[in-house]
């Protein structure tokens, strides 16, 4: 009396995964990014599941952080785009949030601020990403003003990002790497770039501080093979299970739009899943999933509940056959590249709709 379909979250992999990323740098602090509902698994469970190890998150917006706060999470909380309204700041000192400064009218709004205690401060120097942070040639003058301020607590940890880490050939992250050490105002301030990417393929980068987001749900950033790659497992499966098997005749067609045509007789599954639990629609015919264990390739168009599957090439499908999406077998980043996006994307859309099995 269930519809089979779910998504799995595999706590000890999150666990894994985030212990790998200390290990790559063991000199730093890593802060585990659970933005975006955690990528899409869940934000308060996987706080819950890094509590002992973790010694501080990074979120988006203090929406996420209050939720976090909610539920119990006392550890410090980096909002990692600031602030999108003065309002947010007294809220940020009282709930122990930290702010990233990105831009000189948080800068002022901060220092203009009435709170009853300081509140933590990052500031983000943008080395060549051009889409937040303070230009290097502005940074001396505005942190100054923050750190005469007595809402900003001591200890201003210095941040910036990186816009092709993932590109293992790309020579721009060195040159970011080189440019934010130029402008550091001075040299034992501490600061924090690496991101997943960086924190797997760019030992240099490593900070006082690192924010591992996207390795930590187990797929690799990463544009090639490395060896960083092997310590990751996947946390995030998305299954379900056959609810329909027919036979089409050659020159029949299947779904809507009737996009596909049989050309042998074939042997036709439907799932419960589509794009309504945040499967993509446009992915195409060609796009793999595995059933009972074996790869079959999704034919037609995908509904918004359901999703058909070629099984004529595989044996013992049946009604009730598990079929899984992605997972620990069939990575994300590999449904991806059918689909012309990345693994990033994939996870972290998936709605609300579909329950969460935590094991
Ligand atoms: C999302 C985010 C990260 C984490 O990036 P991943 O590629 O998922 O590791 C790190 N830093 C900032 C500022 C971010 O917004």
């Amino acid at each position: 009396m269930t519809r089979p379909s779910h998504i799995q979250v595999n706590l000890q992999a999150l666990r894994n995964n985030y212990q790998w990323a200390c290990e790559l740098a063991p000199q730093s602090k890593t802060m585990a990014i659970i933005k975006a509902d955690a990528y899409g698994h869940g934000a308060v469970a996987c706080a819950r599941a890094l509590d002992d190890l973790a010694p501080a998150y990074g979120v988006a917006c203090i929406e996420e952080a209050l939720q976090l706060r909610q539920a119990g999470i006392n550890k410090p909380i980096l909002l990692l785009e600031g602030i999108f309204t003065d309002d947010e700041i007294a809220t940020a000192a009282e709930q122990d949030l930290w702010m990233m400064v990105e831009d000189p009218w948080q800068v002022d709004a901060i220092v203009n601020a009435k709170l009853q205690q300081p509140v933590q401060v990052w500031t983000k120097m943008d080395t060549g990403m051009h889409r937040l942070g303070l230009a290097p040639f502005r940074l001396p003058e505005l942190l100054a003003k923050l750190q005469a301020s007595p809402n900003v607590c001591n200890g201003i940890v210095m941040a910036s990002h990186f816009a092709c880490a993932d590109e293992l050939s790309n020579d721009f992250t060195r040159q970011q790497i080189a440019l934010f050490h130029s402008h550091l105002p001075s040299p034992d301030m501490p600061f924090s770039l690496a991101n997943s990417a960086a924190i797997m393929a760019w030992p240099e980068s490593h900070g006082h501080w690192n924010r591992a987001g996207f390795m930590l749900y187990g797929n690799t950033p990463l544009d090639a093979e490395h060896d960083s790659n092997l310590g990751l497992t996947p946390v995030m499966s998305l299954n379900s299970s056959v609810i329909s098997l027919r036979q089409v005749a050659v020159g029949e067609a299947v779904g809507y739009g009737q996009l596909w045509k049989a050309q042998r007789p074939s042997i036709i599954a439907t799932v419960a899943m589509g794009y309504a639990d945040g499967y993509p629609r446009h992915a195409s015919t060609g796009t793999p999933v595995l059933i009972n264990g074996q790869r079959a390739p999704i034919i037609g168009r995908v509904s918004m509940d359901m999703i058909t599957i070629d099984v004529t090439d595989l044996s013992g499908v049946c009604l009730g056959s598990p079929v899984c999406f992605w997972g620990h077998d069939l990575n994300a980043n590999e449904v991806a590249s059918h689909i012309g996006t990345i693994g990033y994307e994939l996870i972290t859309r998936m709605g609300q709709r579909l329950p969460k099995i935590y094991v």
